[in-house]
């Protein structure tokens, strides 16, 4: 690739370029966000991050950035995760509220600050990297003559139900009926029903909104940056390539976590408590169930003793991330766990509240993941070839358990409700399970040579060469 500096103004005048990004303040959507600046940052960039005051990074970890904070003020839209979140059934609904909710509250602080960076470094700037949630924030861009790329935290075949949005209500599929639930879709395979992105009937419109929102933020931007890669979703990736716009460039620069330098450690909004990966040096290999339901997932108090009755009937060593606040209302502290549970389980596990998952996952003690299948989870599992016991939630999760179980075979579902019997059958299932276990290996293989054999790093080229050429 070419030098990041520019020297398109006549060579005594050369400035480095800067990217500038704007994360969606959700853990699951700074993370890959992050690592993007860091792989950028390695090429030369500069980088200067917008965010909003909610969940705003740590500053302080990235002493080479540039932060501008956002006044996101929107009048107390609640938000998952907090002491005061909605049932689970909502979770997605709240969510996409207050996605909507962000950009309604950033775009005038947002037009005026960025106006001012404009008016220092104008030169410098190459381009806006902004979250594919982030609609307004990308206009208010190109009004400012910035041009823009987005990125898309999700699945390529995630965007793709995306653009077939409006095809999936108008054949029916969506919102979902109770009935068909089970039944394929066949336009797009390997997906069910239940897999879409289904929420509540209230929920329906602001869905709608959001994905309309979300894809013209793409198709209106001069490229889609997705965290995936060639091995996992080729045709996918190649599907989307014929369908977006000609200008709109697919760059799949995945698996971030992989390739950019910036320890996830660098942008937990949560401590993670490393004292996990010491419990799991005495483990011995492949030995380990590790529990992790993600950010924004809320339980019940019934969910978690069925789980926890499920995990110690299974006889199998754990690690369990359970985050503070998981069941909706409880407040800060330690979630409840059921009475005789640590009793019962003495010795044979550990429960924390957040835990260097990267790290944990890459362990050799570590021998299969019970994930709600977020994105960032799955990559994650995926890269260090650990199989999965996916019990998704809501949103994209249900669609990229389905490719885990039935598309790349490296896991099985757990369906339905969490129920202690069906639990501790599938732990102790999967555990044994070679078939799965070798195909996880393999598929992590396939990933580690996507790294080490160029082809991720081949991309990151291709974009920051665009990103020059903007
Ligand atoms: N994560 C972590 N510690 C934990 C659990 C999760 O650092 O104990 C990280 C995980 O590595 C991933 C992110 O949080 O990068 C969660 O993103 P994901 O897309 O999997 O799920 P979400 O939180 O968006 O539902």
């Amino acid at each position: 690739m070419g030098s990041v500096e520019d020297t398109a103004t006549g060579g005594d005048h050369r400035r480095r370029r800067r990217v500038l990004f704007f994360p969606l303040p959700f853990q699951g959507h700074i993370n890959p966000m992050f690592q993007l600046a860091g792989v950028l940052h390695s090429r030369g960039f500069a980088i200067t991050v917008f965010h909003t005051h909610f969940n705003a990074p740590d500053a302080s970890r990235h002493p080479d950035y540039h932060f501008v904070p956002v006044p996101d003020d929107d009048g107390g839209t609640p938000t998952p995760g907090d002491g005061g979140a909605p049932p689970a059934a909502d979770t997605l609904h709240v969510t996409l509220e207050r996605v909507l909710a962000v950009n309604r509250a950033c775009e005038a602080p947002f037009r005026e600050l960025l106006a001012a960076l404009l008016e220092q470094r104008r030169d410098e700037v190459a381009c806006l990297v902004a979250d594919a949630h982030l609609l307004t924030l990308l206009d208010v861009a190109r009004e400012l003559g910035v041009p823009t790329l987005v990125l898309r935290t999700g699945s390529a075949a995630c965007f793709r139900i995306f653009m077939a949005f409006p095809m999936l209500c108008d054949m029916g599929y969506q919102p979902a009926r109770e009935s068909e639930l089970d039944l394929p879709v066949r336009e797009l395979p390997p997906y069910r029903v239940r897999d879409l992105l289904s929420t509540s009937a209230a929920g329906h419109a602001v869905m709608s909104e959001v994905i309309s929102r979300l894809v013209k933020a793409v198709a209106t931007s001069s490229g889609l940056i997705l965290n995936t890669f060639d091995a996992l979703e080729s045709a996918e990736l190649a599907s989307l390539r014929r369908d977006l716009p000609a200008a709109v460039q697919v760059f799949d620069v995945g698996p971030l976590h992989k390739l950019s330098p910036s320890p996830a450690t660098s942008t937990s909004l949560l401590r993670q408590d490393r004292r996990c990966l010491d419990w799991l040096d005495t483990q011995a290999p492949a030995s380990v169930l590790y529990v992790s339901f993600g950010s924004l997932a809320s339980m019940s108090a019934t969910d978690i003793a069925e789980a926890a009755w499920g995990i110690a009937d299974s006889d199998v060593p754990f690690l369990w991330v359970l985050r503070p606040a998981i069941v909706p209302g409880s407040g800060a502290g330690a979630p409840p766990l059921p009475d005789g549970f640590l009793a019962a389980v003495d010795g044979r596990g550990v429960v924390v509240g957040w835990a260097p998952q990267e790290e944990v996952l890459e362990h050799a003690a570590v021998g299969a993941f019970w994930t709600h299948c977020g994105w960032n989870s799955t990559v994650e599992a995926v890269c260090a070839g650990v199989p999965m016991l996916c019990r998704p939630w809501f949103g994209d999760q249900m669609g990229n358990a389905r490719y885990v179980a039935d598309a790349w075979r490296v896991g099985v579902e757990l369906d339905g409700e969490i129920e202690r019997g069906k639990v501790a059958e599938a732990v102790a299932a999967m555990v044994m399970d070679g078939g799965t276990r070798r195909r996880a290996r393999e598929l992590g293989k396939r990933a580690a040579e996507s790294v080490a054999g160029g082809a991720s790093g081949v991309n990151v080229d291709k974009l920051a060469s665009h990103i020059m050429a903007l």
